[in-house]
């Protein structure tokens, strides 16, 4: 039987929720315990992949194909697990598979409340999730703050679960902010002191509080929030603003967390084993010579639009015993003709995105990156702008496109399969997850995965069109993997060039801090090599 840490959040948005439930479940792991966790989203969308990436940043991909919240990538980055569907839970899913019930007539005549159809369903899910992981512990953590409107059923479940699962196989934990005040030159404890009381007024009363603040947390402070929030003095746990997020599984452990968990839970631990962790924290922390990478994409203003590739760059720049700085290049602002800005740069890298706007600007990025011989990585979109533009030097035409930005193009280089065609309804419909790719031996990108073939995560619509296949590859692009049967191109790379390769899936959301994903690891390692004036040889910590 399974037992489960909830984890809330109270006073604000964005301190770090998803981070701290990933720590916990890192601190855990390493003693031998089996760890899963699940995401509950309290709003109506059914997933976040129809989702804006202003709204909501970036859209995780699971194994299985499953469009989910950025923090399943915190959970699988930090405990390294591989999630599922089942691991996301939202309250569109819960209210549609509550009403299709409903139409089914599996209510036999009864009236269909919050309490309990809505509760009883979100409680099936959170169940579920325990049972296909066996995992011995079910990390899951509410989406939101406490108080939020969508967020009530999800207390309501959680708070029945401790009933119906045994009181000592749940654990609360609450993660609150202390504000810092200037003036007074002190962390203020009544926003969190207001949240825990909201949770208990949804009859919850925390086991452990975990304070994020920007300052170091005085013994007094932990003292008052222990006495007004009833919590033992050892479970008011300081969480203080690190300078790498993998740092906050050491912080946790150190401030007493595991053993706290293992002795309230009753769980059966072994020594715990972070050697290997604090070593690359340490690593991370470590001055040491900089890489210049250029990320061209639309929404830079918001970076957590592109959160897994960031660190995904910063992971192989790790296993390069370098940094990697990050220039956040809009590419509209490419669109006028001056490249200066990828002058200063050693690699080029175009992520995922949807829509013509800032296409153009891509498409001169990776123009430069080719005639320049700079490294390039395209990923997903990335392929596709890097088809175009070799393609509009192959055709001599600028009427090369993707279907997807010019319907009626002379050359329509990336195109929808016949399928996708069909499709009327936007969510759910790309080609999503776990495809098999085989990789062309001989070619770079065999070198760089030493392997024949490689598992990766999709999520798109359009793909490479093969009527163009035998010209681009005489004229140099060469497709260095296929899908298994050969259908479909899944990589190209760049004859005559140092290192230009693309992929039409998403490597960055399977790069872990202790195993970086090959692309961007020999990508990190050709960068290096790039001379750029006033690039190397900076010395700098990490952030
Ligand atoms: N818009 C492109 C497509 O749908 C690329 C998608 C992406 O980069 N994830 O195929």
């Amino acid at each position: 039987m399974s037992k489960y840490i909830f984890v809330t959040g109270g006073v604000v948005s964005s301190v770090g929720k998803g981070i701290a439930a990933a720590s916990i479940g890192k601190i855990l792991k390493s003693r031998s315990i089996s760890v899963t966790v699940q995401k509950l989203d309290p709003y109506l969308n059914v997933d976040p992949g129809t989702m804006s990436p202003y709204q909501h940043g970036e859209v995780f991909v699971t194994k299985d194909g499953a469009e989910t919240d950025l923090d399943l990538g915190h959970y699988e980055r930090f405990i390294g697990v591989e999630l599922t569907q089942a691991s996301n839970v939202t309250s569109g899913q819960v209210y549609s598979a509550v009403i299709a019930q409903e139409r089914r007539g599996d209510f036999l005549g009864g009236t269909i409340q919050v309490v309990p159809h809505v509760t009883n369903e979100i409680k099936r899910r959170i169940r579920e999730v325990a049972e296909i992981s066996g995992a011995e512990l079910v990390i899951v953590e509410v989406g939101g703050t406490v108080g939020d409107i969508e967020g009530q059923p999800f207390l309501e479940a959680i708070r029945q679960m401790r009933k119906d699962e045994g009181r000592d196989n749940v654990l609360y934990i609450h993660v609150t902010f202390l504000p810092y005040i200037a003036a007074t030159n002190e962390l203020k404890t009544k926003p969190t002191q207001h949240s825990v009381n909201e949770l208990r007024r949804m009859g919850i009363q925390p086991d452990v509080i975990l304070c994020r603040s920007d300052k170091e947390v005085s013994p007094g402070i932990k003292d008052k929030i222990s006495l007004f929030c009833d919590v033992d003095r050892e479970a008011v746990i300081p969480l203080v603003t690190s300078e790498t997020i993998y740092e906050v599984p050491l912080l946790l452990e150190d401030a007493g967390l595991g053993e706290l968990i293992v002795s309230r839970l009753g769980l059966k631990a072994e020594r715990n084993e972070l050697s290997e962790w604090r070593n690359l924290v340490a690593k991370l922390k470590t001055p040491k010579e900089m890489v210049t990478i250029g990320l061209v994409g639309k929404y830079v203003g918001l970076q957590d639009a592109y959160y897994s590739v960031r660190e995904a760059l910063c992971h192989a720049a790790l296993a390069h015993d370098c940094e990697v700085k990050i220039e956040w290049l809009d590419s509209e602002n490419l669109e006028t003709g001056d490249d200066g800005v990828l002058k200063r740069v050693q690699g080029i890298i175009v992520p995922g995105g949807f829509g013509y706007r800032g296409i153009e600007g891509m498409v001169a990025a990776a123009k430069f990156a080719r005639e320049k011989k700079i490294p390039y990585l395209g990923l997903c979109l990335g392929m596709q702008v890097m088809v175009i533009e070799f393609a509009r030097q192959v055709f001599h035409s600028q009427d090369v496109n993707s279907t997807e930005f010019d319907a009626k193009t002379a050359y329509p280089v990336i195109t929808l399969l016949p399928e996708q065609r069909e499709v009327r309804q936007m969510g759910g419909t790309m080609r999503l997850g776990t495809y098999p790719c085989h990789l062309v031996p001989g070619t770079k990108t065999a070198k760089a995965y030493g392997s024949e073939v490689v598992y990766e995560r999709h999520r798109h619509r359009f793909e490479f069109n093969n009527i163009f296949r035998r010209t681009l590859k005489e004229a140099g692009l060469i497709p260095s993997g296929l899908l298994l049967d050969g259908d479909l191109v899944e990589i190209m790379e760049l004859e005559d060039h140092p290192w230009m390769i693309a992929c039409q899936f998403h490597p960055e959301f399977k790069s872990r801090p202790d195993s970086p994903h090959p692309l961007f690891q020999h990508f990190i390692g050709a960068a290096k090599k790039t001379m750029v004036e006033g690039a190397q040889m900076k010395l700098s910590t990490v952030k």
